[in-house]
This record gives C-alpha cells, structure tokens and sequence, in this order.
C-alpha cells in the first residue's frame, strides 16, 4: 500500500493526508468545481476533478471516485466521516475494484448503518437498548398505536437510515403519532432513499456520551476511553471532552466493556465508535455505531497520544497493530474541542457562508491544536457542512483546558463571515458547565444565557 485515494474534503481529508505523509504514503485528493483551489487539493501529491459544486454530483458520486481512484492508480480508498464514508456499496465496490477499504469491512457497515439492526446487534452482544419498536415501512404503519402506547410518550421517531442529526422527530401524545410517523418516513425517504422508521423512547436530561473502539478485524479489539458531546443543537455535536466530567468509573468501565462487546462480535475492523446516551440515574443505552473516523476523533489523540487515522492507515497495510494491547493506552488530562462554524447561533443556527476575508488561527502546540481545509482568502460555500475548524485543547486538568479554549477562542481570527465562536465562548464560561452539569438539553435550558446580545 504506496498511494491513498481521500474520498473526501476539508479539514478531513487535511487530516487524513498528515497521517498518510507520516507513515510514507502518498496521497490523492479528489475534488469538485468549487474546490478547485481547496487547501486539500494544495496539500495532496495529486489531485483530480470528479465534477460540479453540488456534492451529489461529485463527492457523493462512487463511480467518480472509484473512477478518480483507478487513474490514479492508487492501492487504497480512505473515506473519512460523512459523504460515502458509509455507504456500503462503495466499500463493496473499492474492495472489488481490487483497492483496500480503510474502514470495516461492507456488511459491518450495512448492519451498522441500519439503526434498528443494530440496536438488535447490540441487544445480541449484552449491550443495554433504549426501549423502542421494531420498525415501520413507509404505508404499512398498521400496530403503529399500540407501538407508541408500549414505548411511551415523549418518544422519538427515527428513521432506520438517519444520521448527522437527520430523520429525527420527538412525539409528546399519542395522537400526533401517526402524522409525525408519516412525515418522517417521506423524509427519511427522500433524503436517504429508505423511509423506514421506529419508535425510542426518549430519554429526559440524558448525556451524550461515546466510546472510541478500534478492532483488528479478527474480533480482538481495544478501547480509547469515552468522550462527551452533550453540548448539542439539532442533534448535532458542537462541543466535546473527554474524560466525561464527574462520570463514575463503574459506569465509564461498564460502557467500556459494553462496547468491546459489541465490536468484539462484530469482529469490527478498524476505528468505529459507539454512541451511548446516559440517563440521570445512571443507566446507560446504545444508541448506534458509526462505523468510521468521528468528527471528534482529536479529543481522544490529545488524551491518548494515539494516531487513530495513522492506526487505520498501519491496519490496512498489514501492520500487526493486533499486537497492542488495552493496558498500553491510557488517558492523561483532559480535552475539549469546539466545532467553530459558519452559522449564526442568534439565527437558529443558519449556516453563514461567505470570504474568509481575515482567517488567522491561534498558534498550535503547547496543548492547541487546530484541525482546518481553509485558509485566509478562501470561501465557505453553501454546498457543504459550514464547519471551518476544529479546535482541540488540552490541559493537566478540565479547568486548565477549558481556560486554552478560551484564550485560543480569543486569539482565533475570523472575518467576513459570521461564525459561532462568541457562542462556545459563552457555553464555555456558563457556571453549569464550568460544574460538569451537562446534558443534551444544555442549549435550550439555558438559552436566555447563552443568546444574549
Ligand atoms: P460525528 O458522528 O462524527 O460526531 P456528525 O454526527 O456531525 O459527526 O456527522 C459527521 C458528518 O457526517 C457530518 O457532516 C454529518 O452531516 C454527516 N452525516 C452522517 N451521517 C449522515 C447521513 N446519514 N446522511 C447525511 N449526512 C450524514
Ligand atoms: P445520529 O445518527 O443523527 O447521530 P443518534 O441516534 O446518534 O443519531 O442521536 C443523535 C442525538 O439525538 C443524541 O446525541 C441525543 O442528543 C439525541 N437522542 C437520540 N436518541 C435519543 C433518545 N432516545 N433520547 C434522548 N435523546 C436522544
Ligand atoms: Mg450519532
């Protein structure tokens, strides 16, 4: 394995290309139309084309990439997180292809990326589920009340397909069941081409709260401790840590456990994650698997000193890394990072694209670290995830790192657009958080703090 095609963009496939020039490979970057003069297309040996701005058009397009991949004849397809990093044909199609998939192997994905299969998985292998219901195809939701009366009310409706924080409905009564059922399956059809659903109870005041796996494809597999992402909007991370503040060590080794259960029966292959929602009497419940590289992967390199994507990249060129073992890692002190996006929190959120006119990050090391495709003079356009950085710190202690984040925050220069940085500054320093008391409601609770002028 000498070249590494990076189906992906952004800071990501930035990432992807540090660990491939550490280890001697070479890199191949795809790109679209809009990213022509992308950092990642800069920073890669190659680059090729695979068609217009619109993703669907190029970045979700397998047979472009695999296309891209054959001409530049490389030995290996990496996919990151999001796009086609969960698609299981084009694993299957890469492999066929006669290229190594860094990433488990289809069917995992195809199992895991089904979220009522795998919540059955994970009942299989001991792990503990959220009550819930088995699933609904779109026009055929007959049992659908005595469902939703078994589970109980606040529930959520999911969509078997969803991810990202889509295809995602809470139901407070009954009788707003059907009705939301039924949207969601059009939607979960329209966006993922599967319009099935289910019910899960929804848990009150929960924490969101991960554990890092890594499997050797044998079922062996290690463990890299937990991060929490409670800090939340739409469902979607924008804040995360590790350790968990104040998290019990029965409960951080009872996930532990649960998870190399799951991947061990699994006999995953490669960096996976397991997502689990803590409630507050401390019951803990799966809620899926993503079977790639997270977004929030850093935390876990800070407190570890692991090179997850350099980990993916030695399993997949035949590196015995079976050969390490749980009581080599360990965590030390704490991380934090904060997803700095274009968007406006004020606004509901919106995505805020536009210039880079001033793009100036805090310097790195020394416990900073930031993860970044843009640079000073770039766009951010409407056509992708608005996120533009990651920034990642680490302190001895949670105080020390979240009081980097703060001044790394201060001395992050943005302009041209508007970002959410005052944002995480006011999450950062609101005393509920400084205490630990985080949970996924955490924005909504204290909103009158936290969008204030
Ligand atoms: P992570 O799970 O790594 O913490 P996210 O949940 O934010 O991060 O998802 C990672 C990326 O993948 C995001 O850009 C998200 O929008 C995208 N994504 C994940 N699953 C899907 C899906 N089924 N459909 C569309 N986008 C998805
Ligand atoms: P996705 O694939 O979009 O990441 P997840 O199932 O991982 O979907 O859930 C995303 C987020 O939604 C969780 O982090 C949590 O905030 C919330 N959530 C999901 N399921 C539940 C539940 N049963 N009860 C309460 N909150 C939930
Ligand atoms: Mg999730």
């Amino acid at each position: 394995m000498k070249k590494i095609l990076i189906a992906n963009r952004g800071e990501i496939a930035c990432r992807i290309i540090r660990s491939c020039r550490a280890l001697g490979l070479k890199t191949v970057a795809v790109y679209s139309e809009a990213d022509a003069n992308a950092k990642h297309v800069d920073e890669a040996d190659e680059a090729i084309a695979i068609g217009p701005a619109a993703a669907k058009e190029s970045y979700l397009v397998a047979d472009k990439v695999l296309a891209a991949a054959n001409e530049a004849g490389a030995d290996a397809v990496h996919p990151g997180y999001g796009f086609l990093a969960e698609n299981e044909g084009f694993a299957r199609a890469v492999a066929e292809a006669g290229m190594i998939w860094i990433g488990p192997r289809p069917e995992t994905i195809a199992d895991m990326g089904d979220k009522e299969r795998a919540r059955l998985l994970a009942h299989g292998a001991g792990v503990p589920i959220v009550p819930g219901s088995p699933r609904f195809m779109v026009n055929d939701n007959a049992g659908l009340e005595a469902a939703g009366d078994e589970v109980g009310f606040p529930l959520l409706v999911k969509a078997t397909a969803g991810g990202g924080g889509i295809g995602m409905k809470r139901v407070d009564a009954a009788e707003d069941l059907l009705a939301t059922v039924e949207t969601t399956q059009n939607m979960a059809e329209k966006a993922f081409g599967d319009g099935a659903v289910y019910l899960e109870k929804l848990i009150d005041q929960p924490r969101h709260i991960e554990i890092q796996v890594f499997g050797f494809g044998d079922g062996g597999a290690v463990h890299f401790f937990e991060r929490e992402c409670s800090i939340q909007r739409r469902f979607q991370k924008i804040i995360e840590e590790s350790p968990a503040p104040g998290l019990k060590r029965e409960i951080r080794d009872a996930m532990a456990t649960a998870a190399l259960a799951l991947t061990k029966q699994e006999r995953y292959r490669g960096a996976g994650t397991i997502e689990f929602i803590l409630a507050p009497d401390g019951q803990f419940f799966f809620l899926e698997m993503n079977t790639r590289i997270q977004v929030e992967h850093p935390v876990t390199e800070m407190t570890t000193g692991e090179d997850l994507v350099g980990l993916q990249l030695r399993l997949a060129r035949g590196e015995e890394v079976s050969k390490l073992q749980q009581d080599s890692i360990a965590s030390h002190g704490h991380a934090i990072e904060c997803r700095i996006y274009a968007e406006n929190p004020a606004k509901n959120f919106l995505p805020s694209p536009g210039p880079l006119d001033v793009y100036s990050p805090p310097s790195q090391g020394g416990g900073i670290r930031v993860d970044t495709g843009v640079r000073q003079g770039d766009q951010v356009t409407y056509f992708y995830d608005p996120m533009i950085a990651k920034l990642i710190t680490h302190g001895v202690e949670r105080d020390v790192a979240i009081e980097k984040m703060l001044a790394a925050l201060d001395d992050f220069r943005i302009e041209g657009i508007v970002t959410n940085i005052p944002f995480l500054k006011r999450v950062l320093t609101h005393p509920a958080y400084l205490g630990g008391r985080t949970h996924t409601g955490f924005v909504d609770e204290h909103k009158d703090d936290l969008f204030k002028e």
